[in-house]
């Protein structure tokens, strides 16, 4: 188990588009394992590849869903490799969306309320599925990532300022509670 190094705003790295994956082997493999463990231990349900300083066109999600009341969350991991979205509903939803790159900041999102998208697994099989509900609304937001996009962008400038003005002083606060 590796775990890697998560990138945070304003590393101007968030906003390079991500490059396609030309080969699909064991080396890639390993680091797509390696991001479902970084993205476990964070915790979160989605992480992009560039999240990690690699822009490559790969993202990892598992929405980790209660079985029950108290239960242990059911693991059920989604890789992607150069996903694409290739069909995006009319019908909307929001949802209150966070990221590992801006720590502790959520913020409600209106977004295309069901996708259908193509993209490789880690064996190299070919999907094309839609999605809807949160899982939807994760896969917009890993491949937006992979553009260069954050949730942030599609605030008001007003209350993007307000987002990025709490997490200075919590990293503040927090600088000041290490030393
Ligand atoms: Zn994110």
């Amino acid at each position: 188990m590796a775990l890697l190094p998560i990138i945070e705003v304003p590393d101007p790295l968030l906003r390079a588009q991500s490059a396609p994956v030309e080969r699909i082997d064991d080396e890639l493999r390993q680091f797509v394992s390696d991001m479902f463990d970084t993205m476990y231990a964070a915790p979160g349900i989605g992480l992009a590849a560039v999240q990690v300083a690699v822009p490559r066109r790969v993202m990892v999600i598992d929405l980790q869903d209660p079985e029950e009341e108290g239960g242990e969350p059911v693991k059920k991991p989604y890789a992607f490799i150069n996903p694409e979205i290739v069909w995006s509903s009319d019908d909307r939803s929001v949802y209150n969306e966070g990221c590992l790159s801006i720590p502790d900041q959520y913020s409600e999102i209106e977004r295309p309320a069901r996708v259908r998208a193509r993209w490789l697994d880690e064996q190299g099989r070919q999907h094309d599925a839609e999605v809807d509900g949160l899982l939807a609304t994760c896969v917009q937001h890993e491949v937006d990532h992979l553009n260069g996009v954050l949730f942030i962008d599609y605030l008001s400038r007003l209350k993007r300022d307000i987002v990025l003005r709490k997490l200075a002083k919590l990293r503040k606060e927090q600088g000041i509670k290490a030393a």
